[in-house]
């Protein structure tokens, strides 16, 4: 708010007042000049402000954020009491360089009237917009205004001709053409934004979550496990605390202080009630005032998790209608999407003319793109579910009948149905014989261009067109891996099928042979999908080895995962994160399916495999005792990285094999620690499984479950796990919310525009869907002091 305080937001003496206004749709044409609308006595039209934030009197720009088309560049900051974008590079187009706020709907029939003040360090232009926030982007107002050094006051307005659009933006296009004869850089501010609508309800709120300083695992406990909570408290003496249940205290204790934790910046102290073992519900902890969101202490808290995470894959199937009763609720049913995947044609770049059926497959995350480097990881993470439930026993819980999906009753495992969705994909991306590449991979598949929230997969390709990106070494390796991987597990059930991959595998290995260094440009990701380059392959020709080794026993392959400089390095870091594997790198995966299935390796050879996974375990559980909220991960220069909830669910895969080949409970435990976190112990006290805990995961990134959006939409199914905290800070949204300097561990938001902090993803989901079947298979084994 600049200069003077206004206070027409929210005076219902105002609303119930409106007069008939005479805008019709047309375009006021001069800066400055009063529009047609009834207005107060200082100027301001009436009727309830559909922007929020309309005077940035809170010194943050939400929801007003940038978006910025490279090379186009700036920044944008709340200075003055206004919002102020400085562009640096305003690109080509008018849209490169601009401002906008979501999150409303424009209804039918009613009349909106626009007024903001706006000036500039020099003389420019600038193009506001009512409108779509994706294709077509039909625009219901417009107007194009010349910003001098002197704050302006600008009115427009429209009356809504078209049906409700709950996709609307309000946005300053400000680039390109705009800044035609303006140098760069330059400074706009904007102030006193109002879009108002004499029937405007406003939407109810959502009720804000208050989260308590004492951190639980919101699912709750196991009886024979540890039971640690942390609690932020700047108190330096340890505490009294008390576990409760219906009002009546059943244990108690002191807490132990464990200081300043370097992740988060909390101060914290420790509550281990470990000792008490009674099952039941509606527990809570208290220490001091402070009491824990309420839990359980029970065997089965991870019984209907376990599914919910695998049956992320069934609601995010491409090229399949989601429908009853699979779909769980008629809310998450809809139509196939994108059943155009079954001939899509190379991009013009990609050196080849044909196309190809790269139909099925699950959708890779918050947009639609399919992409074979990620799908690697998580349909082996899947594979490998199944393969380590065969041989640890137990694999009936995810048998034929078990995953309500539509191949229930075709005696085929579901976890391998649901597998093979993907796989027959990654099948379709392989170069026909006879073409340039042959036997290579198509790195990637997705639209020619981004795609706005809101939108339902069958009707995404009604606006967007898709192709395939070049060819690469790192996509060639992974389908190598995992085709290899599913003609051994596929074997016994449609051998057939096992044929198919074992051939597919064969030819991809040859063709990475022979093509080792084609990679996918890092910059391959401004339109339409993420890049997912990777120039470092060793780790991916050895995964594809060690897989083809396994299942064929064959020699040659041997050969080559023994001379592997991975073969006797089992990984415990990602640059200088630690973690095992990552989409990119891959070498782990190979180890563990070396490790885990007896006849390829020697026994020696094997069982120094498992130490090697062990050892890596312990590194884990020397991690944990480091961290104030016992995470078996930690940041690194201050810093997490894109994905944090990622590295932490897969190191719990390797803790879980730990306990697999060991049966030493401390490696259980790190399992258990590893959930609490992700489920409420940790710096947000946020559960970051949607539909779990108290303080659940809410708007994830997400084309199609996006109800925050755009309320024809549905809610995020639950059991999908958020990527959480990055201090990469990447997206507009997160950027603009002030996170600006977070802790590494509180580099969060849950919001939906938030998708460097809050995106969705199979590989993130894969792990989640392992570690759940896992503890719960395991839950009573527990036996913690
Ligand atoms: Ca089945």
């Amino acid at each position: 708010m600049r200069k003077q305080q206004r206070t027409i937001l929210g005076n219902l003496s105002l609303l119930c007042c409106a007069v008939a206004l005479t805008a019709t749709g047309c375009v006021p044409k001069s800066s400055g000049a009063p529009g047609s609308a009834a207005a107060d006595a200082s100027g301001i039209p009436v009727g309830g402000n559909l922007l929020k934030n309309a005077t940035f009197e809170n010194g943050a720009t939400l929801p007003w954020t940038t978006s910025f088309t490279p090379p186009a560049n700036g920044s944008f900051v709340v200075t003055d009491g206004a919002a102020c974008v400085t562009i640096n590079e305003g690109g080509s187009n008018n849209w490169d360089a601009q401002i906008r706020h979501r999150e409303m709907v424009v209804q039918e029939g009613h009349t909106y009237n626009v007024t903001f003040k706006i000036w500039a360090d020099k003389p420019t232009m600038v193009r506001p917009k009512v409108g779509m926030a994706g294709p077509p982007y039909r625009e219901y107002w417009n107007q194009t205004v010349k910003v001098t050094t002197t704050p302006q006051e600008v009115r427009g307005g429209f009356v809504m001709q078209s049906a409700d659009d709950p996709t609307v933006e309000f946005a300053f296009h400000m680039g390109g053409a705009m800044m035609r004869e303006t140098p760069a850089p330059v400074t706009i501010c904007i102030d006193d934004i109002y879009m108002n609508d004499p029937d405007f309800v406003p939407p109810k709120g959502e009720a804000k979550i208050e989260v308590s300083p004492v951190r639980v695992n919101q699912l709750g406990y196991l009886p024979g496990a540890k039971k640690v909570a942390s609690v932020v408290n700047s108190n330096q003496q340890p505490l009294a605390w008390s576990l409760i249940r219906e009002g009546k205290t059943v244990a108690e204790g002191k807490t132990e202080v464990f200081g300043k934790d370097a992740d988060s910046g909390d101060h914290l102290h420790l509550v281990d009630f470990t000792s008490f073992k009674e099952t039941g519900a509606g527990y809570t902890l208290k220490v001091g005032d402070d009491e824990s969101p309420v839990f359980a202490i029970k065997n089965d808290i991870y019984s209907s998790l376990k599914k919910d995470a695998l049956h992320y894959f069934y609601h995010n199937r491409s090229g399949i209608e989601i429908a009853m009763p699979y779909a769980v609720e008629e809310k998450w049913a809809r139509p196939a999407g994108h059943l155009g995947d079954k001939s899509i044609p190379c991009a013009p770049d990609a050196g080849c003319k044909y196309k190809l059926d790269v139909s099925k497959g699950w959708y890779d995350a918050g947009d639609h793109g399919k992409y074979v480097v990620n799908g690697g990881i998580s349909v082996w993470t899947v594979m490998n579910q199944y393969e380590r439930f065969k041989l640890q026993g137990g694999v009936d819980a995810f048998g034929d009948g078990k995953l309500n999906i539509p191949e229930g009753g075709n005696k085929v495992p579901d976890i391998l149905d649901e597998a093979r969705w993907e796989m027959e994909f990654m099948l379709g991306m392989q170069v026909p014989a006879g073409q340039p590449h042959a036997g290579m991979a198509h790195h990637k598949m997705h639209d020619v261009a981004w795609t706005a929230l809101g939108l339902a997969p069958h009707e995404a390709e009604k606006v967007m067109k898709r192709h395939l990106r070049p060819v690469s070494t790192a996509a060639t390796l992974n389908l190598a891996a995992t085709a290899a991987q599913a003609a051994r597990v596929f074997k016994p059930f449609d051998a057939a099928f096992a044929t198919r991959c074992l051939k597919a595998a064969e030819t991809a290995w040859a063709a990475a042979k022979k093509e080792p260094t084609i990679f996918a440009d890092p910059k391959d990701g401004s339109s339409g999908g993420g890049p997912y380059d990777d120039k470092i392959v060793d780790d991916d020709f050895y995964w594809a080895a060690a897989e083809l080794f396994v299942t064929t026993k064959k020699g040659q392959y041997g050969t080559e995962v023994r001379k592997s400089k991975h073969f006797k390095n089992f990984q415990t870091l990602s640059g200088s994160f630690p973690t095992s594997m990552t989409w990119g790198d891959t070498a782990a995966l190979g180890s563990l399916s070396l490790a885990l299935v007896p006849g390829a390796l020697a026994a020696g050879e094997r069982k120094a495999m498992r130490d090697r996974v062990v050892a890596a375990a312990d590194s884990y559980l020397a991690v944990i005792d480091q961290q104030g909220y016992r995470t078996p991960f930690a940041a690194s220069g201050n810093e997490y990285p894109w994905g944090s909830n990622s590295f932490v669910i897969n190191n719990a895969i390797i803790l879980a094999y730990a306990y697999d080949f060991t049966k030493k409970d401390k490696y259980l435990e790190g399992v258990v620690h590893s959930l609490d976190y992700l489920l409420g112990r940790n710096a947000m006290g946020q559960s970051y499984v949607s539909g779990y805990g108290s303080n659940p995961l809410r708007h994830p990134h997400h084309r199609f479950w996006s109800e925050q959006v755009d309320g024809r939409f549905p809610p995020a199914a639950p059991g999908a796990l958020s990527g959480g905290p990055n201090s990469g800070l990447q997206d507009p949204y997160v950027q603009a919310a002030g996170l600006k300097g977070c802790a590494p561990q509180k580099c969060f938001l849950d919001h939906i525009e938030a998708w460097s902090v809050n995106e969705i993803t199979i590989n993130w989901n894969a792990p989640l869907a392992w570690v759940t079947g896992w503890i719960d298979q395991n839950a009573s084994k527990a036996k913690a002091k």
